[in-house]
């Protein structure tokens, strides 16, 4: 046809929202909206350290895309993006290549390494639902080795986390609650199993409030998690980590990555200019010198015109980016006026495991176990209600008390 065509490279949270939201305001007749997605599900990325402790089951953190965004109004490509030719227009696919008039790029966040020696090769890391679950049946196949006695070591069953920022704490929360379980089903020993967290920096939860980070480290200490701060990775083998200045080795069965993130590679191999994993853009999205390109979620750094720095990149920044991005674009095509993103943080609630958490709401509000787990569930069934409605809550929220 010869409608303006919108190309939605992703469907993290701020693929699939801007999707939705163009659907809700553009009219049939104003635009063709494709999304494109490697898989033909999209997944919550904030419950990905529950599927790779295998404390939740993998179904319950996706969902068919086609279930939530109206088939009718948007063309689903289920294909691996390669490349964005950014002169020509053009993405290009594992399968086969889209043209496009404005392109969204929320291709979502990779695993950064930082060039640490075998990290790359040699750690696990929480990316994706596929990779996430290979870290939970890893550590099940440790221990399933151990209890037939195929592997004698006792070093096989320790797990050792590297960076104690979010994603690390929240995964060792999981895993605090996982190996008890796993202990039972295969009759070893609890006192067997170590999970070591290693962070460099003097404490976990690097800049948060000081009070819920040492409510967070006593509550995970006293659940058996053993933390290393102060401590930098310097290499990673096959199984260990090498670690602090007189090089000391923690050897370890699972040996899992959560040091850091950076935007999708896809950015560098397509030309943009990446700064830090990200590229900067404009405050309405787009990026300086490509009017009908926007930069979302972990793809991009959005400056906090406030503190000047970027915000730190969060499902809650993606989803509200979205928002932005829809409304552009929806004034782009009427042409209308762009407006900039602000960003409503809404607080930080971490969960710690079971029904430990611990976060700040409201601005500075502190809020603790049960309740803050409470306030955990309420944050993510909102956003599936704001994406499917109550079904969608229903089929994939967080309904039970824990
Ligand atoms: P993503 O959610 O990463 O989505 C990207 C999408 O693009 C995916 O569907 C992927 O399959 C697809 N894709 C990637 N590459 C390609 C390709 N080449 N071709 C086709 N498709 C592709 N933030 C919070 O605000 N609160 C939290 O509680 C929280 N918890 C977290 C817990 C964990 C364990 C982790 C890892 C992160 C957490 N975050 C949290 C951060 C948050 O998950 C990210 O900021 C958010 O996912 C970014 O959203 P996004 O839309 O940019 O990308
Ligand atoms: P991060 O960058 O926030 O944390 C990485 C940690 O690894 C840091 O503490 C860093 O000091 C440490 N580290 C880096 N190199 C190291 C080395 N060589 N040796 C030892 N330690 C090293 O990454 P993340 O935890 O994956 O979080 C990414 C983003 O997702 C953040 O913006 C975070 O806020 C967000 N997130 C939010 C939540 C939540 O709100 N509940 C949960 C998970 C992630």
């Amino acid at each position: 046809s010869n409608k303006p065509k919108i190309v939605v490279l992703g469907a993290g949270y701020a693929g699939m929202m801007t999707t939705k939201r163009l659907t809700q305001k553009l009219g049939p007749e104003e635009a063709d909206i494709i999304l494109v997605n490697k898989h033909n599900y999209h997944y919550q990325s904030t419950w990905l350290h529950e599927v790779a402790a295998g404390t939740i089951d993998v179904n319950k953190v996706r969902m068919l895309i086609s279930d939530v965004i109206d088939t009718n109004r948007v063309r689903l490509v289920f294909d691996t993006v390669q490349e964005v030719k950014k002169d020509e227009q053009r993405v290009v696919l594992e399968n086969g290549e889209l043209e496009y008039d404005y392109l969204v790029f929320s291709l979502g966040f990779e695993k950064a390494s930082f060039g640490i020696p075998g990290m790359e090769e040699n750690a696990l890391s929480i990316e994706s639902v596929d990779k996430s679950r290979l870290i939970s049946e890893h550590i099940e196949h440790q221990f399933a080795r151990y209890s037939s006695g195929e592997e004698t070591n006792d070093e096989a069953l320790n797990i050792v986390v590297g960076g104690s920022g979010f994603t690390g704490i929240e995964f060792v929360g999981e895993l605090a609650e996982k190996v008890p379980e796993l202990c039972r089903k295969y009759d070893i020993d609890r006192s067997k199993v170590r999970i070591i967290n290693v962070e460099a920096a003097p404490s976990i939860l690097p800049g948060f409030d000081e009070e819920l980070v040492a409510y967070a480290r006593k509550s995970l200490e006293d659940r058996g998690v053993e933390f290393r701060i102060g401590t930098k990775i310097q290499e990673c083998r096959e199984d260990a980590f090498i670690v602090g200045e007189d090089n000391e080795e923690i050897k370890a069965g699972t040996i899992v990555w959560t040091g850091g993130v950076q935007g999708s590679s896809i950015l560098d191999k397509s030309g943009f200019e990446v700064f830090k994993g990200k590229v900067n853009v404009n405050g309405d999205l787009r990026v300086p010198g490509y009017e009908n390109i926007f930069i979302l979620g972990d793809c991009s750094w959005v400056m906090d015109k406030e503190n000047d720095r970027p915000y730190p990149p969060t499902a809650q920044l993606a989803i509200q980016e979205a928002d932005t991005a829809s409304d552009n674009l929806t004034a782009l095509l009427r042409g209308g006026k762009l407006e900039d993103f602000v960003f409503d943080n809404k607080g930080t609630v971490a969960s710690l495991g079971g029904s430990h958490a611990m976060g700040t709401v409201f601005s500075g509000y502190k809020l603790y176990g049960k309740t803050a787990r409470a306030m955990k569930n309420v944050i993510d069934n909102r956003y599936l209600f704001i994406l499917g409605g109550p079904k969608l809550v229903l089929k994939k929220g967080k309904l039970r008390p824990f």
